[in-house]
């Protein structure tokens, strides 16, 4: 291969890394996943985010052919659809998204393809935010996230009934250890000095998180990454920080960290670590922290390593 093709085959590779790393939908024109079903008899399942295709991954296992729309470190609020996105929801058995608006750029399609709603399992005081913005981020809660598992049971087992004590089975699991998980980072936080739990990330994703963990949350950007924070907002937050001592803030890996690494320069904190916020790490990326390992590109592993990481930084 001549070298001016190697250099531009490495440098288009660079282009892609940067692209996902900002999480930007033109990520499309470097995927080449194939997203359309296979030959083989079984149901063909389609998610959006990361944390949703985990879940029925876990749940499923090898019974469903799985393609998850968006990858890790893609930010769904912005994500834009390529076009095998929609001949993957035209081909699907079952569609599974998260909903409360969170896929902005795609609601009306899922809807309109019978996607499967995971926002509908919640009840209205259960949901944050306004009712004509409510906060999507229920994944932040692990006791609200296992009681998304019996929508996805229930849906699985109606299109695939063979396979029906299959999905009950590891749905049950899969609850327990969502709970065993919820337990584990409420005495984890517990190791923090009260006036220690205050969280500090780029967009309002941690609300669910901090009510269910006992944090207070205070983020740059609203609970979408659409508008970006201006200076007043920028200010506030320095001052807050000054105001309240706190040692470290956060960056997330879907959104672009460059504003929350100037809130740092400017109000002497350090920047704590980086948190998964609306996508999760890449599978099999195995973490060790606190005596243990655990796999960043699952549910159980991304709220590990958030946890472990906000609690490392603030103690
Ligand atoms: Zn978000």
């Amino acid at each position: 291969m001549p070298d001016s093709v190697i250099r531009a085959l490495a440098t288009l590779s660079l282009m892609c890394k940067i692209t996902v790393l900002l999480g930007l939908a033109a990520f499309s024109s470097c995927s080449s996943d194939d997203r359309s079903r296979d030959a083989d008899a079984r149901i063909f399942v389609v998610t959006t985010t990361t944390m949703i295709t985990d879940m029925v991954k876990q749940i499923a296992g090898d019974k469903v052919q799985l393609t998850g729309l968006m990858g890790p470190g893609v930010d769904p609020h912005l994500y834009e659809p390529i076009p095998s996105d929609g001949i993957a929801l035209s081909e699907a058995d079952l569609i599974f998204y998260n909903g409360l608006f969170l896929e902005g750029q795609m609601t009306s399609n899922l809807k309109s393809q019978g996607g499967i709603d995971f926002g509908s399992t919640l009840s209205e005081d259960q949901i944050k935010g306004q009712k004509s913005h409510p906060d999507p981020h229920i994944w932040g809660n692990a006791e609200i996230w296992a009681n998304c598992v019996p929508l996805v049971v229930k849906e699985l087992s109606e299109v695939d009934p063979p396979n029906s004590s299959h999905y009950k089975e590891r749905g049950d699991q899969l609850i327990k250890e969502l709970r065993d998980l919820h337990q584990w980072s409420r005495s984890r936080v517990d190791s923090l000095p009260e006036d220690s739990r205050i969280l500090i990330t780029s967009h309002d994703a941690f609300e669910y998180f901090g009510e269910a963990y006992g944090f207070e949350v205070v983020a740059l950007q609203g609970i979408s990454t659409v508008t970006e924070a201006g200076i007043a907002e920028r200010v506030k937050l320095v001052d807050f920080i000054k105001k309240n001592r706190i040692k470290s803030i956060f960056v997330e890996s879907s959104v672009s960290p460059e504003a929350i690494k100037s809130i740092a320069e400017d109000s002497g904190a350090t920047i704590g670590g980086e948190l998964f916020s609306d996508a999760m790490g890449e599978p099999g990326d195995i973490e060790k922290s606190n005596d243990e390992e655990y796999d960043l590109g699952t549910y159980q592993g991304m709220l590990k390593h958030n946890i472990n990481i906000i609690v490392e930084a603030l103690k």
